[in-house]
Order: structure tokens, then C-alpha cells, then sequence
């Protein structure tokens, strides 16, 4: 197709990298939320505390967001350091039940769970372009305590925003903001043998 972006071509915008999200000087960043949208733990404490008060005053006017989609709001606080907006998503729980995911998992080839947590990088793609944002980051969404398995997480998540990416000029740059070195290994290592699963 013409002006279609070739698969490393899109490579060439994704970046992997170790830190804290909050951190990071990008237009958007995305926040691996629950559906109250009303703060928790890890990466969406880490969002609230750095943006400050008025993030959780503005998120209650919002009634939530289900599973699998996403709400953007401004960034507050973090503007001082040029992010402008979170993208708040909620990643899907792994696993509902072992037996339940994998009677889907045979069935299918895939869970629902897994479709959630692509629904969730593509919704919040949606919005990052809705907004003209350039940069956008992510953290290793629902890999934390909704544990979903972290190899598996990542081949969704490349998988989604390259094909996104191929489709789309915005964001011009997807960085994935992984907590640990060795989270950014295994996507880095995912990356590397897109070949056996792409
Ligand atoms: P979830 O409920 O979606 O599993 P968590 O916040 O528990 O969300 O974990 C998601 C990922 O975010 C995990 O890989 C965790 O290590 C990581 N994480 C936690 N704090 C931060 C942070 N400040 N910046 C980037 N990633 C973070």
C-alpha cells in the first residue's frame, strides 16, 4: 500500500527503556490504572503522587473506565516537565480462573485477557493522536499485581503498537518505560524474535 509504513520502519520509533515513567519528558503517558480510576498502587501511585491533588479531583468526575479502555486527563503537576496529558487504562486481571484461561487459550489460540490488554495500548494510541502527541510512553501494563505474564505482555504490546504504527504517523515515538532492567530485557529479547511470533 502506498505511504504505508514498512514493519522496521516502525521499529525504527519504538524505544525500550529502564526508569520511572514520571520522569520521562514526553507529550503523553500512559497510566496502567484500575477502573475506579481513583489511584493504587505501583505505576498509577507512582502518576498521582507526581501529578499531584488535582489529578484525583478531576479523575472522580470521570465515573471510571472499564477494562480494555481508556481516559485521558491533563497531566497537572507533571506539565512543569512538558507531559501534557495521562492516558489513564485499565489492564485486564491475570489470570480469572487457570481452568477458564486455558479452555479459552485452546480454543482460541487466545484469552480474553489478551485482548484486553491489546484493546488498551490501541484505545490509548487513539487518544494520544486525538491530542497531536509525538512522544508517548507506556509502562508494562496489568505485569504488575494484575500479573499477567510478563513475556506474554510484551508480544502483545510490540505486537499492537508496531501494527499501530504502521498504520499511523502519530505518535511519531512509543517508549516503553519498563521498571527493571530486566523487564527491558524481555522486551528487547521480544523484539528480537518478532519473527517466531509476528
Ligand atoms: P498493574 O495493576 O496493571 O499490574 P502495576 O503498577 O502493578 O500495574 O504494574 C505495572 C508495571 O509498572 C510493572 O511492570 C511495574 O513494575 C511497573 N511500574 C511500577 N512503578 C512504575 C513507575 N514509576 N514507572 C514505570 N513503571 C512502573
Amino acid at each position: 500500500m502506498p505511504g504505508m509504513p514498512s514493519l522496521d520502519e516502525a521499529i525504527q520509533r519504538i524505544e525500550i527503556t529502564t526508569g520511572d515513567i514520571t520522569q520521562l519528558r514526553v507529550d503523553a503517558i500512559a497510566n496502567a490504572a484500575n477502573e475506579s480510576l481513583l489511584g493504587g498502587g505501583g505505576v498509577d501511585g507512582a502518576i498521582h503522587r507526581a501529578a499531584g491533588p488535582q489529578l484525583l479531583e478531576h479523575n472522580k468526575t470521570l465515573g471510571g473506565c472499564p477494562t480494555g479502555l481508556a481516559k485521558i486527563t491533563p497531566a497537572f503537576d507533571l506539565e512543569q516537565q512538558g507531559i501534557r496529558h495521562i492516558i489513564h487504562t485499565v489492564g485486564p486481571v491475570w489470570p480469572t480462573t487457570e481452568a477458564g484461561r486455558q479452555a479459552e487459550s485452546e480454543k482460541l489460540g487466545y484469552t480474553r485477557e489478551d485482548v484486553l490488554l491489546a484493546s488498551c495500548y490501541t484505545r490509548s494510541l487513539e487518544l494520544a493522536r486525538e491530542q497531536g502527541c509525538e512522544h508517548v510512553a507506556f509502562p508494562a501494563i496489568s505485569t504488575g499485581v494484575y500479573h499477567f505474564p510478563k513475556d506474554r505482555a510484551a508480544k502483545i504490546a510490540l505486537g499492537h503498537v508496531l501494527g499501530d504504527l504502521q498504520q499511523h504517523d502519530l505518535p511519531a515515538r512509543v517508549i516503553f518505560c519498563c521498571f527493571s532492567d530486566d523487564d527491558a530485557a524481555v522486551y528487547r529479547e521480544t523484539l528480537n524474535t518478532r519473527h517466531q511470533w509476528m
